[in-house]
Order: structure tokens, then C-alpha cells, then sequence
């Protein structure tokens, strides 16, 4: 029996359409959502990135800003552009594309945005918010797989959810988010002994390694939901994801890739932005 895909690309396209139409009642106060969208360098990938970013600000009716800084750009260059966007009435939410060229601190730059406007959710104070459960901001990326969750009905209570990657920005606060929906969670890392055998008790795997195919058939239990986060490209160049396709023949339910969390990732962006948005006006 092969697994149900959990479409991300059909649940993004439903999103983004109550994101356009609330846009246009906020329009109706006076308020339009803007985002800014820096990106500095040439790095193809996120040139793609932000392309998809500017897209799906278009298709909910948001105003937006690409700043482009060229990769010899100092720290201070780019402190400055934050400076003037947190200051700029016109911009709800700012977003500076990782990762940054090696003369700029990427901790220096998320410190700077102002964590009214961090729409990545990456601020200290936004991750501490997301820790104790009461957050204005969630990160895009775990978000959007909890939006997958709840529209197939899968409810983690109770339930042993294993999460692969610790990163800042996906396996930590997904595992958070996860906890907070009353799952059991496990984290698991590069250090981690008997990764097979954790893999195999969980209920809900989630797979954000990094690494093409890295979750096997033999790794996951009958039944499992599998969520492949990862966005890999394989020796033909094709995008693929940490978990190996046969696997949908294993899972209860699982994302593609691509077409599964990727789109969501960017839909949560724009929900960010419009509730920065709403923040900023006093609206709830
Ligand atoms: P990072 O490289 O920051 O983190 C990877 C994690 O995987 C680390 O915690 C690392 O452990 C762990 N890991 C590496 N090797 C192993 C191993 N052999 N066994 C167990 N764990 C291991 O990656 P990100 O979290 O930023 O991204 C993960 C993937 O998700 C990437 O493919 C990325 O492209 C993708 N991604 C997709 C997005 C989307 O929108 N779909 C958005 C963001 C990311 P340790 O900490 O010990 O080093």
C-alpha cells in the first residue's frame, strides 16, 4: 500500500487564497502587508529562493522590496539597510536570506531586525517566545509542516514524534512545536546512537538531515507519517529530499519532495507577514 502524499503545493494554493483575501479587507483599513527581502550575493539557490518569495508576495497582494547587495558587502552596509526597513512604515516584515557571505555575522544581522518585523521568527526574543508557547512568529519551515498535520487530520498527541536535525531553524523549533501539540518527542543528531532503531519506534519522522535518500525504507515503522523536509539535489542535479522514495511504500502519509513542505515553507512567510502587519496597526 503506498502512502497518501500530503500535498503541500494544493494546501499552499489554499492558503495563500485567505491570505489574499484578508489582505484585501486589511486594504480596505488603510493597511497593505509589505515585506522586504534582502539577498547578498549571487548564491543560485537563493536567488531561486527569493524569486518564489516575490511570487507568492504577489499572489497575496502584499507590496515588496528586493534589496540586492553584492557579496563583497560589508556587515555595517547591511546593518545600516536593516536600520532603514525596521524604520520604513511601508515594511511589515523583513527577511534576509541565509546564508550570508563570510564577512558578515549572521547572528549580528537577525539580532538587528526588529523582532516586531523578524519575520523568519529567527530573533533571540521570537525563539524564546516560541520555547514558553506564547509567540507572535513561528518559524516558517516547522510551521508549514504543522499546517500539513492538521489539514490530513494527523494529531500529534501522544504520539512518539522523531525529529532528524537540530538546526536553529528547523529540527530544534520543530521538535518544540511538536511538544507543544502534546507529542513525545525525540531529537536526534549527527551523535546519535541507534538512529535506526529511534527511527523505527516513531509514530510521526521527520526528516531534516540534510543529506539525499538518508532515510531508508528499513528505517521507518509500517505506517509511519514521514515528513521529508530536506531539499537536496541527487548526481543528475535533481532536487530530492532526506528520505528515500521507496518509503512512501512503508508510511501511512508523507510529503513530496519537491511539492510538499518547500511550498508551505513560503505560505508561512506570508502569514507572518500579514500578522506582522496586523501587529504593527494594532489589529488582532
Ligand atoms: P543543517 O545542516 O543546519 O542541520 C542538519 C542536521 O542534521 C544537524 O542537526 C545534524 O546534526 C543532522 N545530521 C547530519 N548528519 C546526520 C547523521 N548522519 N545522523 C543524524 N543526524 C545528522 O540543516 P537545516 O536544518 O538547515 O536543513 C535540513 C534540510 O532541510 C536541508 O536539506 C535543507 O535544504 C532543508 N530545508 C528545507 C526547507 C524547506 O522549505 N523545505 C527549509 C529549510 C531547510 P549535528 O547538529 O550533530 O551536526
Amino acid at each position: 500500500m503506498s502512502a497518501v502524499k500530503m500535498d503541500g503545493k494544493a494546501l499552499s494554493a489554499k492558503v495563500r487564497n485567505q491570505i489574499l483575501a484578508e489582505t484585501e479587507c486589511l486594504k480596505t483599513q488603510g493597511v497593505v502587508p509589505g515585506l522586504a527581502v534582502i539577498l547578498v550575493g549571487d548564491d543560485q539557490a537563493s536567488q531561486i529562493y527569493v524569486r518564489n518569495k516575490e511570487r507568492a508576495c504577489s499572489e497575496c497582494g502584499f507590496y515588496s522590496e528586493k534589496h540586492i547587495l553584492p557579496a563583497t558587502a560589508t556587515e555595517e552596509e547591511l546593518l545600516e539597510l536593516i536600520d532603514t526597513l525596521n524604520k520604513n512604515t511601508k515594511i511589515s516584515g523583513i527577511l534576509c536570506q541565509l546564508p550570508l557571505p563570510k564577512q558578515i555575522s549572521e547572528d549580528s544581522v537577525i539580532a538587528a531586525i526588529d523582532p516586531q518585523k523578524d519575520v523568519d521568527a529567527f530573533h533571540n526574543s521570537n525563539v524564546g517566545k516560541i520555547m514558553i508557547g506564547d509567540y507572535d512568529f513561528l518559524p516558517c519551515t516547522p510551521a508549514g509542516v504543522m499546517e500539513l498535520l492538521k489539514e490530513y487530520n494527523i494529531d500529534p498527541s501522544g504520539k512518539h514524534c522523531v525529529v532528524v536535525g537540530r538546526s536553529n531553524i528547523v529540527g530544534k523549533p520543530m521538535a518544540m512545536l511538536l511538544l507543544h501539540k502534546n507529542g513525545t518527542v525525540t531529537i536526534c543528531h549527527s551523535k546519535t546512537n541507534n538512529l535506526t532503531d529511534i527511527c523505527l519506534s516513531a509514530d510521526i519522522l521527520v526528516a531534516a538531515v540534510g543529506k539525499a535518500n538518508f532515510i531508508t525504507s528499513d528505517m521507518v515503522k509500517p505506517g509511519a507519517v514521514v515528513i521529508d523536509v530536506g531539499m537536496n539535489r541527487n548526481e543528475e542535479g535533481k532536487v530530492c529530499g532526506d528520505v528515500s522514495p521507496d518509503v512512501m511504500e512503508k508510511a501511512s502519509y508523507m510529503t513530496p519532495v519537491p511539492g510538499g513542505v518547500g511550498p508551505m515553507t513560503i505560505t508561512m512567510l506570508m502569514k507572518n507577514t500579514i500578522k506582522a502587519a496586523k501587529l504593527q496597526n494594532g489589529i488582532s
